[in-house]
């Protein structure tokens, strides 16, 4: 297999530093919960809180996992959970791809019963070409094709996390 560059490195800078600039604007000086979605989301949401410098904010982090031979019904459960209640806080959810639409929408659901201020969701990256239920991130890095893509943040197996950009394996017979 072969790492072709979809996103480069400094692409990703300059997209995440207009995201965070749109998303402190929007959020007017207002105390934040920034939550990243792990394990994918950590790169982005280190990157995007230094965007956002003079931000009020605190972090915190979830994991989802969704279960092997049940993906038609969407079973997705959160594996590990916020530490403290976010009743009547903005949270920010950070995660580094939508697919499907089934990880953030059973995240959102159960957050929403918490009765936060206000939920909103940005991805760095996003295949609408691939939902299976309705999704709509309020923020979105980059758009891409239905491709498996890997690197700043994004595994295959839990390779290749650590790379500064976005890449796309292809096998070398191509
Ligand atoms: P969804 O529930 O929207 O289908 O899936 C979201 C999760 O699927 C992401 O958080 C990510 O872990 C995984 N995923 C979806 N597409 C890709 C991809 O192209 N590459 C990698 N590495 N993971 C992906």
């Amino acid at each position: 297999m072969k790492l072709h560059t979809l996103i480069p490195a400094d692409a990703i800078a300059t997209r995440v530093g207009e995201l965070g600039r749109a998303l402190a604007a929007e959020l007017a000086g207002e105390p934040v919960l920034m939550v990243g979605v792990l394990t994918g989301g950590v790169v982005f949401l280190a990157d995007l809180i230094r965007a956002m410098p003079d931000q009020p904010m605190e972090i915190e982090f979830l994991a989802a996992r969704s279960y092997a031979g049940t993906e038609s019904t969407g079973t997705v459960h959160i594996t590990q959970d916020l530490a403290s209640p976010i009743a009547h806080r903005h949270v920010v959810l950070v995660e580094d791809i939508v697919d499907t639409g089934l990880t953030l929408t059973r995240i959102r659901e159960a957050l929403l019963a918490r009765r936060p201020r206000s939920l909103r969701v940005v991805t760095l990256l996003d295949k609408p070409s691939r939902r299976r239920v309705p999704f709509t991130p309020d923020w979105v890095g980059f758009e891409i094709e239905d491709r498996f893509v890997v690197g700043y943040g994004l595994d295959l197996d839990g390779a290749y996390r650590n790379l500064p950009y976005v890449g796309e394996l292809v096998s070398d017979e191509v």
